[in-house]
């Protein structure tokens, strides 16, 4: 998986590893330290097939796209939309090449079930963030779809929660321009951590990985 990001722009997708843990985050993202587990690989291929059939399809009264390309000028992120349903409405936006006005609607895919955390839903307001920048337009729900449970849950994309990503991106932000990576913070959510070889734990209390790689090279 490639985590690289251009020099302008965060990747949309990091909010979920930041929520996770924000050392996670910075090891991805900043120190760009990556370790595929089954779970990503999994990830990985619930993506690809929310993202497969490429382009766009009608349906009745919706145009439903796939992979969309997105990004948020206000929050330097940029990123995909697994889905956005058009939604014909007469209160919409129009889109290049269509009669009718559409509300948009996100809908992210996602492996297994519903997480206790809210990672997901932020992600999905992050997604909608973007889409009122380049709609011009307020978007108040979107879907997640689970793989498990082959069911889409409802999310409703409030104001609180879409002030809640800006803090959460403004702090990413702020991380990355200082190259900061938070030192480790264990807790339950190690054990499931795609990471846990490369965070060296117990090392790494005092130095990030690169400066422990770098003290390793000198000695
Ligand atoms: S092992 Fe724990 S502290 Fe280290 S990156 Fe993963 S979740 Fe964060």
């Amino acid at each position: 998986m490639d985590y690289k990001q251009d020099d302008s722009y965060l990747l949309l997708s990091g909010i979920q590893h930041f929520q996770f843990c924000p050392r996670q985050w910075a090891l991805i993202h900043i120190e760009q330290q990556w370790e595929e587990n089954s779970r990503t690989v999994e990830g990985q291929h619930v993506h690809k097939k929310a993202d497969d059939s490429s382009a766009r399809e009608k349906r009745k009264d919706k145009l439903i796209v796939r992979g969309m390309a997105i990004k948020s000028e206000t929050l330097n992120i940029s990123g995909q939309c697994d889905v956005v349903e058009f939604v014909e409405d007469s209160a919409g936006v129009s889109l290049y090449g269509n009669p009718s006005l559409y509300r948009p609607i996100p809908v992210e895919y996602k492996r297994g079930k519903p997480k206790v955390g809210r990672e997901d839903e932020l992600q999905l307001a992050a997604q909608a963030i973007c889409l009122e920048e380049m709609f011009l337009c307020q978007i108040t729900e979107g879907y997640l779809y689970y793989n498990e449970t082959k069911h889409r849950h409802l999310v409703l994309l409030s104001d609180a929660l879409k002030q809640e990503v800006r803090a959460i991106v403004t702090k990413m932000n702020s991380y990355y321009h200082r190259r900061y990576t938070p030192k480790v913070k264990t807790g339950p959510h190690c054990k499931s951590c795609s990471l846990q070889n490369i965070c060296l734990p117990e090392l790494m209390v005092r130095e990030s990985v690169s400066e422990y790689m770098e003290r390793r090279l000198r000695e």
